[in-house]
């Protein structure tokens, strides 16, 4: 039987919370910004039985594409890039950041015409993943895809190399965010932390 979208999505949460890896508070993002919300995907993707089932609902909605290759910018997109392309039969490399551009190292190529699908384990502003589509687009790739864990944007990033129904995220949601000076959080006396920085 077919699972509905709503359960979908319950069990999803579900994850994301017996792993802590949807934590509550005061945050403060990359962007700048704070938010009383953070999903640390790493935390989730840890248990390869959770990587299994996420990465499956992207690799399932691919697997008549014919994909050769799935590419992910690291970090965060390589593992569900490597679960994603096992699932799919596919190569799965990545893409890094040397002296602040994103690089294809390690001798990793696309080569010209063939499928590739990016993949990414979360997607605010999409800023990672446009890198990664302009370095499959210098390598000749053709884009049967874009898959990511989880859409903080609400559903409103696009990436116009797709179609629609080839951009797709195991869970979408709203972040809450706040500029630093109107921020309730901070207005109410606490100090916001950076999200998994403890450790450096
Ligand atoms: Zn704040």
């Amino acid at each position: 039987m077919e699972t509905t979208k709503t359960q979908r999505h319950e069990d999803i949460l579900e994850m994301f919370k017996k792993s802590g890896a949807l934590l509550e508070g005061h945050f403060l993002l990359t962007s700048g910004n704070h938010s009383n919300q953070y999903f640390q995907c790493a935390k989730v993707l840890q248990y390869p039985e959770y990587a299994e089932k996420l990465c499956g609902i992207i690799a399932d909605r691919f697997k008549d594409k014919k994909i050769d290759v799935v590419v992910a910018p690291a970090i965060g997109g390589i593992v569900v890039g490597q679960e994603v392309a096992r699932q799919l039969g596919a190569r799965s490399i990545f893409t890094e950041r040397k002296d602040g551009a994103m690089r294809l190292r390690r001798g990793f190529e696309i080569k010209a015409g063939e499928r590739v699908l990016v993949c990414e384990d979360v997607v605010t502003t999409g800023g990672s993943v446009f890198e990664v589509i302009e370095k499959v687009k210098q390598q000749g790739g053709e884009f049967a895809g874009i898959g990511y864990i989880v859409d903080r944007s609400g559903g409103n990033v696009r990436f116009p190399v797709v179609n629609t129904e080839d951009q797709i995220a195991c869970y979408t949601t709203q972040a809450v965010k706040y500029s630093p000076v109107e921020c309730p959080l901070c207005k109410e006396g606490s100090e916001p932390v950076k999200p998994g920085s403890r450790d450096g």
